[in-house]
């Protein structure tokens, strides 16, 4: 059996058509903020995959399952938060529009929870049952499989693992509060720190990591950072006792740079019996994780 994938992200929509083992047979691409969201994403979205059944000739598909951006609420497979300045996002109700459309039952869920879950279907997390996923990019994402299933709490906006503190005196966050995990180690925090302290213009993470090896400062300011990330992951060792940390998002492909580092900081701070069988590794899915892990909960939800 085939189905459609669309993952709903901030500057694109991505579409796919999978078989039920996740491969994905067809992908494509389109903008969502081309007119900085004066149409509505969901209104994009649904041009979109005309365009793209169109194009590609995908005729078969039982049903559709949907990644998306902010937060969440999975019964209603509804946007109820965007945590961001998406306009006209806040309150699309996802799954009602589509179905309403398509005629297929639509599943809806948030793209971190639908990371990890990728990577538990057919990424790194494969056989494991405790699994603690972060994502760093201009954010932080997470998502947290307990047990086997992904925790989502009661609406299905749980795992938010960008917004829990690590300093309380800490630099305020968009979401109000202080100290955030992601004001410290997302991307965005780290070139912030590069700017400022350093006062370099306008370099991005992969500049950063290139001049690691020939500029000290830079070095020091990277090496914090990762401290930061380390300590937020140890408390969340702490909490669920994970088989195995992921950690996504595109600096995880830096093996010695980054992965070696952060495991090495993890490692030092853990209390012991959480290290016995503890791996931490970079995901594995990369761009498709969302789309992979959205097929994986509509298949799982389908059962209930
Ligand atoms: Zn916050």
């Amino acid at each position: 059996m085939n189905y459609l994938g669309i993952d709903i992200g901030g500057t694109a929509v991505k579409i796919a058509h999978l078989n039920e083992d996740g491969n994905v047979l067809t992908t494509d691409k389109y903008s969502v903020n081309f007119d900085n969201y004066e149409t509505p994403i969901l209104e994009t979205v649904l041009k979109s995959v005309d365009v793209f059944i169109d194009k590609y000739n995908v005729e078969d598909f039982n049903g559709i399952c949907v990644s998306a951006t902010g937060q969440i609420d999975v019964n209603k497979g509804e946007v109820i938060g965007t945590g961001g300045n998406i306009k006209n996002y806040d309150g699309s109700k996802i799954k009602e529009v589509i179905e309403d459309k398509y005629k297929v039952k639509t599943t809806v869920i948030n793209d971190a929870n639908a990371a990890v879950l990728g990577e538990l279907f057919l990424g790194k997390a494969k056989g494991y049952k405790n699994v603690v996923m972060i994502t760093i990019g201009t954010g932080v994402g997470g998502g947290i499989i307990v047990n086997g299933e992904i925790l989502q709490g009661s609406l299905g906006i749980g795992g938010e693992l960008g917004h829990f503190s690590i300093n309380n005196k800490g630099n305020m966050c968009t979401c109000g509060n202080r100290g955030c995990y992601e004001k410290y180690a997302s991307m965005t925090a780290l070139i912030k720190k590069v700017e400022e302290e350093l006062g370099i213009k306008e370099i991005n993470g992969k500049d950063i990591f290139e001049k690691i090896s020939t500029d000290e400062n830079i070095s020091n300011i990277v090496d914090n950072w990762i401290n930061d990330i380390a300590d937020g992951i140890v408390s969340l060792v702490h909490i669920f006792n994970p088989d195995i940390v992921l950690v996504g998002g595109a600096v995880s492909e830096q093996k010695e740079l980054f992965i070696d580092k952060l495991e090495k900081q993890i490692k030092t701070k853990v209390m012991k019996n959480f290290l016995l069988d503890l791996k931490i590794e970079a995901a594995k899915l990369g761009n498709n994780a969302g789309l992979v892990g959205a097929l994986y909960y509509y298949l799982k939800d389908g059962e209930k």
